[in-house]
């Protein structure tokens, strides 16, 4: 014996003495393995000596004077649930039934005691011990990576709480700052130069921008948390889409941009949370401004929709830089923004806007989808439901 590796200790469960004894000589003729012993001859004994020996392998006599072996196996995970050591079966009985049986009841193996030798003892047992082996390998790798899991769940809760207390902490005293740069705008507090008046109205920009991120980071943290729910009621689509527009066209104008809307006439009535598709719509329109150079044009159409007979296609066409293919399918990601090796990042936005337009069409069952080509434009559209007397969301 050579005793390289690490010995072996196998649990011998027979009642007879001798094919105890058998089973040692056998495996002491295997040069390349050393291995420890002990016996059991009863079951009660075996379960016994498996808690207190702990061994590597079992090798189990089916018919034992108090147990046969399959209630020895149903006893084993109950005797020591935190060890757990294949089982070979050996029997002087071989039917086909007993194999299924007593395999299915968590033998690894069976060897029949008629055709029992040292090489098929060794190798069976060489067999169960390094299966044995890798199952635990594996399940210590599970458990670490649900432990893992569980504390990036636990961090990632933490963050989600921080940045939505940050932004409400944030978002109060900005509309305070906000409130009082128009009043002074406005002239309620005297009057103002033309530069004063350039500057603060740059002042109110960079408010307004502010605010906007800290509503998508609200949006993004209720989305996760399932918080952000919709309430839909029955709404004319053309009133609010062109209300919309026309509060836009400031904006398009400021950018030298063409605002114009298409809108079917006679268009049913759909079922939709006005103050959310609003923002849908708002937050495309933004874009579409941010995103389409000076004398550029942006329209917004809203007409039948050609895929779903009970929708309603709304869609937001600029004829701006567009998008190029290889970024489309990633737009809608979170936090994702296009690299361009112009813009030195004075786009600003927080990567957060179209995430949350996808997320409200969805609750609103619907699909935002885009098609664009660099320098052709893009286009966003998304579908909502008619009004059904009915439907309800
Ligand atoms: P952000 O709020 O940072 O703009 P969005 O989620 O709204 O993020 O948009 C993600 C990216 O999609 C933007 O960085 C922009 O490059 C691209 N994008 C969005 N709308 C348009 C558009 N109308 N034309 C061209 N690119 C657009």
């Amino acid at each position: 014996m050579n005793g390289s590796r690490t010995p072996i200790r196998i649990l011998i469960v027979e009642d007879d003495p001798w094919f105890q004894e058998f089973y040692r000589r056998l495996l002491k003729q295997d040069t390349a393995q050393e291995y420890v012993f002990v016996s059991a001859s009863s079951g009660q004994e075996g379960l016994e000596k498996y808690v207190s020996e702990r061994p590597d392998c079992v090798l189990l006599d089916y018919k034992l004077p108090d147990l046969n072996g399959v209630e020895f196996l149903n006893s084993l995970s109950s005797a020591n649930p935190h060890h757990a050591a294949p089982v070979i079966m050996l029997t002087g009985e071989g039917s086909e039934e007993l194999v299924v049986e007593v395999l299915k009841s968590g033998a690894v193996d069976y060897v029949p005691k008629k055709v029992v030798s040292n090489r098929s003892l060794t190798r069976a047992i060489a067999n169960a011990v390094e299966k044995q082996e890798l199952r635990t390998a594996v399940e210590n790798k599970q458990r670490k990576l649900e432990q893992t899991n569980k504390q990036l769940l636990r961090k990632h809760e933490e963050i989600q709480r921080f940045y939505h207390t940050l932004s409400h902490e944030l978002k109060t005293p900005l509309t305070g700052a906000a409130e009082f740069v128009s009043i002074v705008l406005d002239g309620l507090a005297g009057p103002l130069s033309e530069t004063q008046t350039e500057y603060l109205g740059l002042v109110k920009e960079a408010c307004d921008q502010m605010t906007r991120g800290l509503n998508d980071l609200l949006d993004a943290t209720r989305l996760d948390t399932g918080k952000l729910r919709i309430s839909p009621q029955r709404c004319a689509i053309d009133k609010l889409v062109s209300r919309i527009v026309m509060s836009m066209k400031p904006l398009a104008e400021r950018n030298g941009i063409s605002l114009e809307n298409e809108i079917k006439n006679e268009l049913p009535d759909v079922y939709i949370d006005e103050q959310r598709i609003t923002q849908v719509l708002t937050n495309l329109l933004t874009n579409a401004f941010k995103f389409t150079e000076n004398g550029g044009q942006v329209r917004v159409t809203v007409g039948d929709s050609a895929e779903a007979a009970d929708s309603v296609l709304i869609s937001v066409v600029d004829n701006g830089r567009g998008i190029e293919a290889d970024q489309l399918p990633h737009i809608f990601d979170r936090l994702y923004q296009v690299k361009r090796s112009d813009s030195h990042g004075e786009e600003g936005g927080l990567g957060l806007g179209l995430n949350i337009c996808k997320e409200l069409v969805a609750l609103h069952k619907g699909n935002l989808c885009v098609e664009s080509a660099p320098g052709a434009g893009s286009a966003f559209s998304f579908n909502v439901r008619k009004f059904t007397e009915t439907e309800y969301l």
